[in-house]
């Protein structure tokens, strides 16, 4: 397993793998069958075994038991060199570990800042703004995208020295709306209801907007990039349309919520405090699109999503939050702001106390489920597809998730 702090969201540069022969990238039918099923785990491990002593007996080379270009070699700690490893003893091993390791924290959230925001209307009608975050963990461009008008970026609203009000606007520290000819970051002069309540800059607080409803929490949805899913149509998971959910929850007005949930028996989240999708940009659970491709094909050959990713040597879940924390924390949502915390739409416990942070930095106040669409319509909408099914039984009976 890697020492990487599972909340650091590092960048895993890619190392380059020595250049190897064609021949040696194809899997044989021997090697392939070495993908662990539970009734063959002890007869593999000796096939394994075997095939290392015989290799190593019988000539300086070694053939891999799996070709080592499929390995990850930036991530966890090389093979011994020239040596073989044991793919099913590998599995056991790390099944272990990240099973009964705790979220590790990070001591002290990473330092984020909001570059720019934006408003974007989307394609359902409701409106939402797009925050870009820099940090000091990485290179990526981590995004918070943002519904309501009470939920307002620390960062971004700060002065900066030397700027002007057009360069405010440009990156989007203004209050109220944007209109051809206005001139003021702080003021909208076309929108009196829009202009900052005491007429001076907006303030780093809290705006007091949310503190008249106590009992309601913003959504968050802590979301990770997931290419294949959001883009590519994939049917292989559901983060496509748990993303399109989560902004449906977030973008309904109030009256139309009350409404829903009367005709459900399914509790419907309210957003009167508005919500905040972070979106991080881990694609694969944290391995990057290239390895999961590979895991993808590791399934074709049979295997489950963890265990592919563990025979790729990566942890099952390599995914951090503590950017996500510290973004929250930028929106003003965390304990030091925001007295209501929040409610957390997600299936996977562990992510609420990884949410969390080390110092409860945000405070969890309710886990909201999010269930498949498939499931709640009895198969008349969402994603129909053997592998989400495989992928869904997969998260509930290995990774802890409760999908109800
Ligand atoms: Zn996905």
């Amino acid at each position: 397993m890697s020492n990487l702090p599972s909340h650091a969201s590092p960048t895993f540069v890619a190392q380059d793998a020595p250049p190897h022969p064609v021949e040696e990238l194809s899997i044989s039918t021997d090697q392939a069958t070495i993908l662990p099923s539970d009734s063959r785990v002890d007869e593999l491990r000796d096939n394994a075994i075997a095939q290392s002593d015989s290799a190593d007996s019988d000539r300086g080379d070694v053939t891999p038991a799996v070709p080592a270009s499929l390995l990850s070699p930036s991530f966890t700690p090389p093979a011994t060199p020239g040596g073989t490893f044991n793919p099913a003893k590998l599995l056991q091993q790390t099944q272990q570990l990240s099973h009964t390791k705790a979220p590790k924290l990070l001591p002290c959230l990473p330092e984020v800042e909001c570059i720019v925001r934006a408003r974007i209307p989307t394609t359902t009608g409701a409106e939402m703004f797009l925050h870009l975050y820099h940090n000091n963990l990485d290179n990526k461009e981590h995004l918070a995208i943002v519904f309501g008008n009470t939920i307002r970026s620390r960062s971004l609203d700060k002065v900066r020295p030397g700027e002007t009000e057009m360069d405010r606007m440009i990156r989007g520290a203004y209050v109220g709306t944007l209109h051809p000819g206005r001139v003021s970051s702080w003021y909208d002069d076309g929108n009196a209801e829009g202009a900052a309540g005491d007429g001076g800059p907006v303030s780093s607080e809290r705006s007091t907007a949310t503190e008249s409803s106590p009992s309601q929490a913003p959504l968050v949805r802590i979301h990770s990039e997931c290419y294949t899913g959001e883009t590519a149509w994939s049917a292989r998971c559901d983060c496509g349309e748990q993303l399109d959910e989560a902004a449906r929850l977030m973008s309904f007005p109030m009256e139309t919520l009350s409404e829903m949930a009367s005709q459900q028996a399914v509790p419907v989240p309210s957003n009167a405090s508005g919500g905040v999708i972070v979106y991080l940009r881990q694609e694969g659970r944290g391995i990057g699109l290239g390895e999961k491709l590979k895991a993808y094909n590791l399934q074709d050959l049979g295997s489950d999503t963890v265990e592919a990713n563990l025979l790729l040597r990566h942890p099952a879940d390599a995914r951090s939050y503590g950017l996500a924390t510290a973004i929250l924390v930028d929106l003003g949502l965390g304990v030091d702001a925001n007295p209501h915390g929040i409610r957390l739409l997600t299936n996977n416990p562990d992510k609420v106390r990884a949410i969390e942070g080390a110092n409860r930095e945000v405070a969890v106040k309710e886990r909201v489920p999010m269930i498949p669409l498939a499931w709640r319509s009895g198969g008349k909408q969402g994603i129909k597809s053997l592998e989400v099914e495989g992928y869904l039984r997969t998260k509930i009976a290995k990774m802890g998730h409760m999908i109800e």
